[in-house]
């Protein structure tokens, strides 16, 4: 049987096109052929691996077909490079896209296996830390569900971020993530499409051409992974690449008995692809975080430009057929790279290539935060890549003359504009040269762009103006609503039509129906039914009972100081000392779920983790509240554990100092599910109060702005922290030890840190955020009024998705019409 026999041509709805029965014989085939099992011995791994391989089967004719019409009708592609592509799970997203997940578990059940129970066996592909990383995901859904053809480039790292296991004393440890020993269903070794990679070396001139003469070559390796549009519309390609050595055996060492010396650049160069953010407090640290951005930009860039040139002959057409976003600085050295592609290999001409660069080439930034902008010693540079560092140099020269020739001779604007930082040791500014190289830079909510131009790229926006553009984040609510929530989906179908499957413009459809009483009670009776589901789950992961009728209130989202974590523990101590003060206080009972990994190396952010579980101990130990308050830090929070989540979470909790949370993407995948959320005017959240209305959202704290203020005219939090009872009384008790009785000094310097210098404002926030919390609890109590707000939110956040935000790319950016 071939594909064509089960499936309509791409431009059809998928539903139905494979029947249960050849599905099973798929699954059988691939189970007997592929995976080397037999039904009767089968495990769940091995019918995941059967069933992800049969699905992969149907995904393959449309995927070359996709590819073909591109070629055939010579569209341009979008190559989206990304440091982080934070995938989470593909069986139940690739069978949802082609809309075969019943037909599928129709087809298991008649083997006696069940599709959730085989799902579950799939390892989440962590090749990301947070929303970045899930950013290129969603976007990679959404390019390929609105047929633009796309490329995804990134590293495919053995160990993708890491496994975090917490034990009874609150302390996070690390274990290396193991997605790949099990083997990956969806991926194809492509080796002959490798290329080679340089390192260090020298640069020798000749008749005037310069030549790089690497020290060391690495070979760059594709593996692909189809990633299907809605109703399998279209397939495009998440082409990540693995590091090999070019030698990677000295024989006659190893037979002379050396053989860890013999296997030395093996593994030099297979460090390249091996984990996911190696620790940079070393300069060896430091060095391998370089190579991997080379590596992978270089390895990308050269894939790019063979396939132009084997499709058009010609490269002046380039910047026509072909975008390149950066998604943050992480490529950035892809701009001087392909200009060395350019000029060095292909022998253009340099204004040439730097027209074409520019006109391919896009920047997204992603933060304004000085310690997170990356910068490289111009003598790291210079040593592992001597001709990029010569071309940066030159574009450098070219644009500071223009700069001058349009500005004068400005000592301070040459400083700053200047992709050298010759303040700070003289280090290469990365994201000067992404903006510099690039014809649009855009910021990722409404805020942050304008931030970015007040701010870090102020200087640089005003020599060259009119490149900066917003691009608000969004989110795939394939993933995000229809997979991870099926019983508000149904809802929504039963109250909407399917039609709201495929336009999420439908969702306002549901604003009439929040002033329906008995709409609403099904809108809560379906997140109850969620709700206990996330019940059972906290009750397996970490042995704590909850009650489904409390108020969800969740944190989850990497743990920093920015994101403030610190700021909702306070106010749950808080809380909790209220509750022990006054007993018979008619409180609504909560529970507080936290979700985050902390950056290896942030100790504060540990400790915060360790924070979150010595006051959980207290409280949920002490018998006085009767089970009122509870907290659940749920360890290893990833893809699909916020998709266990988001469907539960009644309240969202999006805290961080204003101005600097760029957009957010938790905040709309739990509002979209109908959380309402709590949050200060940052990021995103200030365009989603402008969707769902300011009485459905709760508002708290100081604005961007006033932060600014504040934080020049010095702020003093031991005036705040006088000022506030509630706040002395809750920083008093665990500076001194309430809830860490074996070791009262654990959080006396977080608390000190917190009273000399509070960077994010946390005290300033306090008193406003425990007001906020004290108007959520209000109107919880007032079922019929929280049930209206949590329709609203979900009525109205239809522009969050990621459809939208890819369609603005496409027509501001890119220039590739969605088909
Ligand atoms: C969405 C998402 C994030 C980003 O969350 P923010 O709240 O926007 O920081 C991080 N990690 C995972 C696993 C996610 O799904």
């Amino acid at each position: 049987m071939n594909n064509t026999d089960l499936l309509a041509p791409a431009h059809e709805a998928t539903e139905g096109t494979v029947s249960p029965e050849a599905f099973r014989q798929r699954i059988l085939e691939r189970l007997t052929y592929q995976v080397g099992g037999s039904p009767e011995r089968a495990s769940e791994r091995d019918w995941f691996l059967a069933t992800a391989l049969a699905t992969r089967d149907l995904v393959m004719d449309r995927w070359r077909t996709s590819n073909a019409d591109t070629l055939a009708r010579g569209d341009k592609r979008v190559c989206y490079l990304s440091m982080e592509f934070l995938i989470g799970r593909l069986l139940a997203d690739t069978l949802g896209n082609l809309r075969i997940t019943e037909t599928a578990r129709e087809a298991l059940s008649g083997l006696g296996v069940d599709l959730d129970a085989i799902a579950a066996q799939e390892m989440d592909a962590a090749l990301g830390n947070g929303g970045l990383g899930r950013l290129a995901a969603c976007f990679m859904e959404s390019l390929a569900s609105l047929g633009i053809p796309a490329f995804g480039y990134g590293i495919r790292y053995e160990h993708g971020l890491f496994r975090q296991v917490i034990p009874a004393d609150g302390t996070q440890h690390e274990l290396p993530e193991d997605w790949l020993s099990l083997g990956n269903p969806w991926e194809f070794e492509r080796a002959n499409l490798r290329y080679k990679v340089g390192f260090g070396g020298h640069v020798t001139v000749d008749g005037g051409r310069l030549t790089w003469h690497p020290g060391e070559t690495v070979r760059a390796i594709p593996y692909d992974t189809p990633v299907t549009g809605w109703r399998g519309k279209r397939v495009n390609t998440l082409r990540l690449w693995s590091a090999r050595a070019s030698d990677p055996l000295h024989l006659a060492a190893f037979n002379h008995g050396d053989h860890l010396g013999a296997q030395a650049e093996r593994i030099r160069a297979e460090s390249i692809s091996r984990v996911l953010y190696p620790g940079d407090e070393t300069p060896a640290g430091q060095e391998l975080r370089l190579r991997q951005e080379y590596f992978f930009a270089s390895a990308s860039l050269q894939d790019v430009l063979r396939r132009h040139m084997a499709e058009f002959d010609r490269l002046d057409n380039l910047a026509d057929k072909v975008a390149v976003q950066l998604n943050d600085t992480h490529p950035a050295i892809g701009v001087s790279e392909l200009m060395r592609l350019l000029v060095d290999v292909h022998h253009m001409e340099w204004d040439l290539a730097w027209d074409i660069t520019r006109a391919v080439t896009s920047y997204t930034n992603h933060t304004l935060m000085p310690e997170a902008l990356e910068t490289w010693p111009v003598s790291l540079v210079e040593r592992l890549l001597p001709r990029n560092m010569q071309i940066i140099y030159m574009i450098n020269a070219r644009h500071l003359d223009a700069v001058r020739k349009a500005q004068g001779e400005d000592a301070r604007l040459l400083a700053s504009v200047s992709i050298i930082d010759e303040d700070h040791g003289r280090r290469v500014r990365m994201g000067h040269l992404a903006f510099i190289g690039s014809h649009r830079i855009n910021g990722v909510s409404a805020l942050h762009t304008q931030l970015m131009k007040d701010t870090v790229f102020a200087d640089l926006n005003r020599v060259c103006p009119d490149r900066i553009t917003n691009k608000t984040n969004g989110i795939t609510f394939r993933r995000w609503l229809l997979r991870a929530n099926p019983g508000l989906t149904k809802l929504l179908v039963d109250t909407l039509g399917e039609e709201v499957l495929d336009n999420p413009e439908k969702l306002a459809g549901l604003a009439p129906h929040a002033e329906e009483m008995e709409f609403r009670r099904r809108f809560a009776a379906q997140r109850r039914v969620a709700k206990e589901k996330l019940t059972r789950l906290i009750r397996d992961r970490i042995g704590l009972a909850v009650d489904p009728e409390a108020l969800f209130d969740v944190q989850i989202k990497r743990i920093h100081e920015y994101k403030r974590q610190l700021l909702n523990i306070l106010q749950a101590v808080a809380l909790y000392n209220a509750m022990r003060a006054r007993p018979m206080n008619n409180w609504v009972p909560r529970v507080k779920i936290f979700g985050g990994k902390a950056a290896a190396s942030y100790w504060q952010a540990k400790l915060i983790i360790r924070l979150a579980h010595d006051v959980a101990r207290v409280v949920n130990n002490d018998p006085t509240l009767n089970g009122m308050l509870r907290i659940a830090f749920l360890p290893n929070y990833n893809v699909s554990l916020a998709e266990a989540i988001i469907p539960a979470a009644d309240l969202s909790e999006q805290i961080s100092t204003a101005g600097l949370e760029a957009s957010g993407t938790g905040n709309m995948k739990l509002a979209l599910n109908g959380a309402l959320t709590i949050g200060t005017l940052d990021g995103a959240n200030v365009e989603i109060r402008e969707h769902v209305g300011a009485e459905n959202i709760f508002i708290f704290g100081l604005t961007a702005e006033q932060v600014a203020r504040k934080k020049a005219a010095g702020y003093d939090a031991r005036e705040a922290v006088a000022a506030s009872p509630a706040l002395s009384q809750v920083l008093d008790a665990i500076r001194s030890g309430v809830f860490s009785p074996e070791e009262p000094d654990r959080y006396a310097g977080l608390v000190d840190g917190l009273l000399n210098d509070d960077r994010f404002l946390v005290t300033a926030d306090f008193d406003s955020y425990d007001t906020a919390q004290r108007e959520v609890a209000a109107r919880w109590r007032d079922p019929e009024a929280w049930w209206r707000s949590a329709v609203l939110n979900t009525a109205h956040v239809a522009w969050f998705s990621s459809d939208r935000t890819i369609r603005e790319y496409a027509e501001d950016i890119w220039d590739t019409p969605p088909r």
